[in-house]
């Protein structure tokens, strides 16, 4: 008999170990069947960067003002842009290289246009590393179907010379004292009377 018992031994730690397995078996499995399932992602959730259009125009919000770029941890951003004749920024280009990108947000927060955007979107896994870099047509398309809620900004300071200022500043002419006068020199009542 006690040449068996490593043999039962064996079995006992087996058994032991397949605890685990045996309780999961006839539980409700929470593996999803990708790719036929798949996960709905949080709205809030960062996956892909996108360039967001006006609905209206189509035309992407993007300024060239450059502030995301600057915010960027990762220098992942990169915009070209000139100067118009109306001496606003016109952009020429705008890509973003997802192989560094960390996905932090900060280009959305830093963004006042609403014209950047980290989206659900994800599944963009490639073998090919350069392809990873998405040029601005790429990435407005990828916004093209992404609803945003437009930021509510801070009205601007009314300018300080209105015509009403201007009128509560003017001052008001006083009425002209009457120009009558008391006597005080009491011959000159004796003399009147
Ligand atoms: S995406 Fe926003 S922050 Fe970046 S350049 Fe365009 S307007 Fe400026
Ligand atoms: S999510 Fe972060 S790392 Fe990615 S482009 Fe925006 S600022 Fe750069």
């Amino acid at each position: 008999m006690a040449y068996n018992l490593p043999v039962f031994r064996g079995i006992l730690n087996l058994l032991i170990g397949l605890q685990v397995t045996l309780r999961h078996l006839f539980s409700h499995a929470v593996t999803l069947q990708y790719p036929t399932e798949r996960w709905t992602m949080p709205e809030r959730s960062r996956g892909v960067v996108v360039l967001l259009s006006n609905k209206e125009t189509g035309e992407l919000n993007c300024t060239a003002c450059i502030l995301c770029a600057k915010a960027c941890p990762c220098a992942a951003i990169m915009i070209e842009r000139h100067r118009g004749d109306d001496k606003k920024w016109k952009i020429d280009s705008f890509s973003v290289d997802n192989s560094i990108c960390c996905y932090c947000g900060l280009c959305e927060e830093a963004c006042n246009f609403d014209a950047i955007k980290l989206t659900p979107k994800y599944e963009f896994s490639t073998y090919d590393k350069p392809s990873l870099t998405y040029d601005m047509h790429r990435l407005q398309e990828l916004g093209r179907d992404v609803a945003y809620t437009p930021r509510v900004r801070k009205a601007a300071a009314a300018p300080a010379a209105t015509a009403t200022t201007e009128a509560a500043l003017t001052p008001t002419p006083t009425a002209p004292k009457p120009a009558t006068e008391t006597p005080t020199n009491p011959s000159e009542k004796g003399e009147s009377a």
